[in-house]
């Protein structure tokens, strides 16, 4: 539960900043002039934050779409990510957020207007069918029963046919999905790793059986499913781990109407690895044998190799492998 909301000047009359604020009526509101000047602040610990994170309402003010990673997509050639809020409910040891951000506190922008503004004008501009990529610094579904976001997201794409949306999640918060007709050009993708990993790694995070029934009643709905396998976290058990799992998921999803399966190896940025180290020395994932190349912390190309092939070869043996796509 939220105990207190910062609320930035630009959008302290905004209806959103309003609405969101009515729904934790206990919480402390406290004015504040730049959202960064708190998300920022030097004086913060993200893994004592985490247990009691505070609510930051402010303006995006410019960057609402980038171009994702070279390597970063699902067959599409024109990809972009967008984030309409910072850091996330759930708290998996993995994730960089925790190595990137100085503060644990919840970031949501309330502008949404502006994200699609840009989102319909980049669509427009590129020479073919564009795919947009939310959940990239958030888990998109995860706090949409306080954000709306993704409710407000289907009804824009919806009349932008040339621009697909990847809303990618571990949330089983899909009751409004539910209460709506599919849009073609959305994909719901859920990310997956096997059972063990998920146990120890992945804290807060809705179990592997609720995630998949999320995905079941979506699919039934009639709604474009997708499959993320990243990170893939190495471990001597892992053909057998990715077996269970698949066989887990493809026992309640009907393979032939996935829309796409992707995985990637573990791998930070070399300064977000440090500080997540300092922040959970006792982790021991972080005392894997892991590499160091070219700024990247990995388990190292024979490892990753090997990780990357094994998932491979089992996945084509439940899926078409023209839709599974690697990410480096
Ligand atoms: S669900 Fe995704 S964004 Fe959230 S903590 Fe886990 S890896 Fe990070």
């Amino acid at each position: 539960m939220i105990q207190t909301i910062y609320v930035e000047e630009s959008v302290r009359n905004h209806p959103r900043t309003r609405e969101i604020c009515a729904r934790f009526p206990g919480a402390t509101q406290i004015d504040c002039e730049r959202y960064n000047s708190v998300f920022n602040s030097n004086s913060q610990n993200f893994r004592l934050q985490k247990q009691q994170p505070s609510l930051i309402l402010a303006h995006k003010r410019k960057g609402y779409v980038l171009p994702t990673p070279p390597d970063y997509g699902i067959g599409g050639s024109h990809n972009y990510y967008f984030s309409h809020m910072l850091n996330c409910v759930y708290d998996c040891r993995y994730c960089f957020l925790q190595g990137m951000y100085r503060s644990a506190n919840y970031v949501v922008f309330v502008n949404y207007e502006d994200y699609f503004d840009q989102i319909e004008s980049t669509a427009k501009e590129a020479s073919g069918d564009s795919w947009f990529f939310s959940g990239y610094d958030c888990d998109s579904l995860a706090f949409e029963p306080v954000t709306g976001f993704m409710r407000y997201a289907l009804d824009r794409f919806s009349l932008i046919p040339k621009a697909h949306l990847e809303i990618r999640t571990k949330s089983t918060q899909v009751r409004d999905l539910l209460s709506r007709p599919p849009i073609k050009n959305c994909v719901i993708a859920f990310s997956f790793t096997p059972e063990k990993v998920s146990q120890s790694l992945e804290h807060r995070v809705p179990s592997i059986k609720k995630r998949v029934l999320a995905m079941q009643k979506l699919q039934n709905h009639g709604w474009k499913i997708g499959l993320r396998f990243d990170p893939i976290v190495h471990s001597k058990t892992l053909e057998s781990d990715y077996r269970d799992l698949f066989t887990t998921i493809f026992e309640s999803i009907d393979p032939k109407t996935v829309h796409s399966a992707s995985y990637g190896t573990f791998r930070l940025p070399k300064p977000f690895f440090k500080k997540m180290v300092t922040l959970y020395p006792e982790e021991k994932l972080f005392a894997l044998p892991l590499t160091e190349h070219k700024s990247q912390v990995s388990f190292g190309d024979i490892t990753e190799e090997l990780c990357l092939s094994t998932v491979h070869n089992l996945l084509i043996e439940f899926i078409d492998e023209r839709i599974i796509f690697p990410c480096s």
